[in-house]
């Protein structure tokens, strides 16, 4: 396993935050200090604000993205949106199974096969979340969570047909809380989550897959976190809604990943 194959992503999740006015002004300052960083970027915005930050960042190498996805192509099915109204308001990344939608909106881990399933059918990176609740970590289930996760969301795929699919681990009790998991906690993880990818899909399959952590990322952590092997990015919520954090997230310090 080696970290070259594996091009380090790092998303924003802006979650319900922004008007269109700060959703243009932020997408500008992301776009202008993305520099030659060679970290893949990625924004994911409200839907709401998809073809307004299309149109800032076409041309540029910051790629867009929705933070949710419906299985469906099209039809009856109000408040929804389909794999190809994303893909056709110039998203081309989609979160997938993020912890609110599990907590607060009831996703399965059989939804998120589904919705995995139209992401891909529509050539969107779908970035697919994992992640154990205190409860669980504290009663020593965390890796039952994430085994069951992997196993449930990502099941049914050729590995050919999840070369696009990024896995964020994302500890539940890290999203917006301060907590960070410390870079330790993230790798045992990470690798965890590798390994299981290679149960399912094979080593050659695991190897290339990107494994990106969400949960508190500051600028002050990144450089610990993606000093890990099996961390290759992170998807950032709070830290993401403000040009000067988020760009000195893009732009970590590594020595073996430096931008
Ligand atoms: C997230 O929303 O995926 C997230 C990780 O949020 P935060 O960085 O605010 O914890």
């Amino acid at each position: 396993m080696t970290d070259s194959i594996r091009i380090p992503l790092i998303a924003g999740n802006w979650k319900m935050h922004l008007n269109l006015a700060q959703s243009v002004e932020l997408a500008k300052a992301i776009r202008d200090a993305a520099g030659d960083s060679p970290s893949e970027i990625a924004i994911c915005v409200p839907f709401t604000a998809l073809t307004v930050v299309a149109e800032v960042l076409k041309g540029s190498r910051v790629r867009l993205g929705a933070q949710d996805i419906f299985w469906e192509s099209q039809g009856a099915f109000t408040g929804e949106i389909s794999a190809s109204q994303l893909a056709d308001s110039g998203a081309s990344y989609v979160i997938i199974g993020h912890s609110e939608r599990r907590r607060l909106f009831g996703d399965t881990d059989e939804a998120v096969n589904k919705k995995l399933r139209a992401a891909l059918g529509a050539k969107l990176n779908p970035i697919v979340c994992v992640g154990e609740t205190l409860d669980e970590r504290q009663s020593n289930q965390t890796f039952r969570v994430l085994e069951t996760q992997m196993a449930g969301g990502l099941k049914g795929f050729a590995p050919a047909d999840l070369a696009s699919a990024v896995v964020a681990y994302e500890p539940v009790w890290a999203i917006g809380t301060g907590v960070t998991a410390t870079p330790e906690q993230a790798q045992e993880a990470h690798r965890f989550l590798r390994r299981q990818a290679a149960k399912l899909y094979g080593e050659g399959f695991a190897a290339g897959l990107r494994i990106i952590y969400g949960g508190s990322v500051t600028a002050d952590s990144v450089d610990g976190l993606m000093s890990q092997p099996d961390l290759d990015g992170a998807l950032v919520g709070g830290a993401s809604l403000k040009a000067p954090s988020f760009n000195r997230i893009v732009h970590f310090q590594v020595p073996s990943k430096a931008v």
